[in-house]
């Protein structure tokens, strides 16, 4: 088992280190390389995703990454900005499926900005198509607006696209990953206004009549989801949306389990080669201080272990041992409240490790 891991910049080299900790504390024989990605890459190679870095990724089985970005990059053109090596690993490893799973912790409950009994035991799980939608959709660009309201006047525009392949694969994704869990899929879309999700509708309803009729499906307009995600989170088991809609969708879940540094993800492609990575950013207003929060990090490695390494055992063991920690009252300053006890991003670290037994 090939894992290429992939620190990036600002805490996600602190919180990385401490998910290789807990990986190499299981009785597992793994090959683990490392290499600069974002603006590590770009400061020593002038590219933030250098051709090693993505022929080792290519290599693997999976990928474990930290986190890309800083400010001190924002005025370089957009292709040599941290950020970029992402979507290039994203595209290059054809990684269409984002599993995002929002599960809050009995002993985080208090830390959701949500009323404690709307998300105590909320345990669902987000699936973002990844690679089109209108973040890739050509034409895109600047130009001279040729008519609407303002001919004439400089216009910006992106182009909103799916091909019914694209929806079929995530479709299935998502009936494949609630068959394992509560059986229920919500696809959200806008098919009121939007051609491309009306498309999406159809298809999605196509796949589960065909293929999944064990799975109940509803639908979902994207405003009513985001509504109802605070309203009643827990009455969600999958929900499946586009590229957009899943990336709002998704960052508006993770308040609800108390604090994004809880939160892994995984990014597939159809051999299950995966990018596993916290769903939080590289965080440099903390970075180097030594306080993050590695939990989410260590539960992308064990979410690697399941989807991509077929190590279920050993992703179980990381999982209880984070809970057991939780259990014992350490936090690390983000999820934080009186009567526990404050740690360090490597005491969680080196906690979680004891706590493998
Ligand atoms: P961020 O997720 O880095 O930080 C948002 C807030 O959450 C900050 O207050 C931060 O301190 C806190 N936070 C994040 N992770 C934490 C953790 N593990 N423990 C404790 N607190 C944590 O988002 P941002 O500030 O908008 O972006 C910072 C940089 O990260 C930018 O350059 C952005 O482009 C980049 N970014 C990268 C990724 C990625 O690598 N996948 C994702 C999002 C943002």
């Amino acid at each position: 088992m090939k894992i290429a891991i992939l620190p990036g910049d600002g805490i996600g080299t602190e919180i990385v280190a401490e998910a290789v900790k807990v990986l190499k504390a299981l009785d597992l024989k793994f090959e683990l390389e490392e290499a600069k990605v974002g603006g590590a890459a770009y400061d020593a190679y002038g590219h933030p995703l250098p051709e090693a870095t993505l022929k080792l990724a290519q290599a693997s089985d999976a990928i474990l990454f930290g986190a890309v970005g800083d400010w001190k990059y924002d005025t370089l053109d957009r292709p040599l900005r941290p950020e970029q090596a992402i979507l290039g690993l994203r595209k290059a490893l054809g990684l269409f499926a984002n599993f995002r799973p929002a599960i809050c912790y009995e002993q985080l409950t208090h830390a959701s900005s949500l009323k404690p009994e709307l998300v105590a035991g909320l345990d669902i799980l987000i699936i973002r198509e990844l690679t089109g939608d209108i973040y890739f959709g050509q034409p895109r660009g600047r130009r001279t607006a040729p008519d609407g309201h303002f001919p004439g006047a400089e216009e910006a525009f992106d182009t909103m696209r799916y091909t019914r392949p694209e929806i079929e694969r995530i479709a299935r994704v998502a009936f494949e990953a609630a068959r394992k869990r509560g059986k229920r899929v919500t696809s959200v879309d806008k098919a009121n206004v939007l051609e491309t999700f009306q498309l999406w509708k159809d298809v999605v309803t196509e796949v589960h009549q065909k293929e999944y009729a064990d799975v109940a499906l509803d639908h979902m307009y994207v405003d009513n989801a985001a509504m109802q995600l605070v309203k009643e989170p827990k009455k969600f088991d999958v929900i499946v949306t586009g590229n957009m809609f899943g990336d709002i969708l998704s960052d508006e879940a993770s308040m609800l389990t108390g604090s994004i540094g809880m939160l892994p993800s995984a990014s597939l492609n159809d051999k299950k080669q995966g990018l596993y990575e916290p769903s939080h950013g590289s965080a440099p207003d903390i970075a180097g201080k030594g306080v993050a929060n590695p939990l989410a990090t260590i539960l992308s490695a064990a979410m690697m272990l399941r989807f991509s390494l077929n190590q279920p055992e050993a992703a179980d063991r990381i999982e209880a041992a984070v809970k057991k920690v939780l259990a014992q009252g350490l936090r690390t300053p983000d999820i934080y409240s009186d009567g526990t006890t404050k740690v360090g991003t490597r005491e969680m670290g080196e906690a979680v490790v004891k706590a493998l037994g």
